[in-house]
């Protein structure tokens, strides 16, 4: 497929990877919804234990992106909504005439031990995490069929090895990987091929608001970021993070890999293969 002048759905793209993934495809020429909670994150069911984005961070996203010459409109959307998924699309065919790719990037972590983690955080995770991806490609698939088009799922490298204390996230990830593969296989009749891409560690807020503060007290003393730079080092067999940019990259790739289907392709420094 060639970017120019698509139309590109990317949820959760007020920061992070996501607004990563709408700056590439907007560079390259795409038109870009950038849907994120916005003022929906303030409502209750919606909130959660470190701050996801501001409304603020949605709308400065979205003029950024169009300050640097790219078409880019922001959409509030809460993708665990059935509303919210249709409105999402009806918003985007309003304005752009039509959709041709669909990232599913939105999503919630939180760790926990078995035994006293809340059915309510599981079920939170879930309805974000993979949910939101059913429920978009729902929405979405009437369009994309129109136009042979993708739906990128980011999963993660938690959604192919499991880990102690993050049970519920690596179910949430393992289960994108399934939607994944079986939505490729059924959609595939109608010319739409569906991807996931897994990232190891990427330094963004879910990152340095939540998981380094509750995962690496082994580097005291430390900054956040030099306690997640130290504990990539020690953990991952290349020794680096991952890049936003560098996810957006596998992106643009899924998006002009014409062959490529069912695929959840780890962007992580080997970390999946882990150390020995
Ligand atoms: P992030 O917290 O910076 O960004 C996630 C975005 O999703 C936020 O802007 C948040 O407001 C939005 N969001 C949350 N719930 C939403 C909802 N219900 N509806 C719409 N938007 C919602 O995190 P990130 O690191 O950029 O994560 C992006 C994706 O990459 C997530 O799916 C995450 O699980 C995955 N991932 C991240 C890493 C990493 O190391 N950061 C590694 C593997 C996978």
């Amino acid at each position: 497929m060639d970017i120019e002048g698509k139309t590109v759905i990317v949820t959760g793209a007020a920061r992070g990877i996501g607004r990563a993934i709408a700056e590439a495809f907007a560079r390259e020429g795409a038109k870009v919804v950038a849907a994120d909670l916005g003022s929906l994150a303030n409502k209750s069911g919606a909130d959660w234990h470190y701050a996801l984005a501001a409304e603020s961070e949605l709308a400065q996203a979205a003029r950024e992106i169009s300050e640097r010459g790219g078409a880019c409109m922001a959409v509030e959307a809460d993708v665990s909504e059935r509303a919210s998924c249709q409105n999402l699309v009806a918003e985007t065919v309003e304005a752009f005439g039509g959709l041709d790719i669909l990232v599913n990037n939105a999503g919630i972590i939180k760790l926990g031990r078995l035994a006293d983690f809340a059915e309510a955080e599981w079920e939170r995770m879930f309805a974000v995490n993979v949910k939101g991806a059913f429920l978009l490609a729902q929405a979405a698939v009437p369009y994309l069929e129109r136009r042979s088009g993708l739906i990128i799922n980011i999963a993660s490298n938690a959604g192919k090895r499991g880990s102690a204390f993050n049970s519920a996230y690596c179910a949430s990830k393992f289960a994108l990987v399934g939607l994944t593969q079986s939505l490729a296989a059924e959609l595939a009749a109608s010319a739409i091929r569906v991807n996931a891409i897994c990232p190891g560690n990427v330094f963004t807020p879910m990152q340095f608001d939540y998981l380094v503060k509750h995962r690496l007290q082994q580097y005291p003393g430390q900054s956040f970021e030099a306690a997640f730079d130290a504990f990539v080092e020690d953990t991952v067999p290349l020794g680096r993070k991952q890049a936003p940019a560098e996810i957006a990259e596998a992106a643009l790739y899924m998006a002009r890999a014409d062959s490529v289907t069912g695929v959840s392709l780890s962007v992580d420094g080997g970390s999946g293969i882990g150390l020995s």
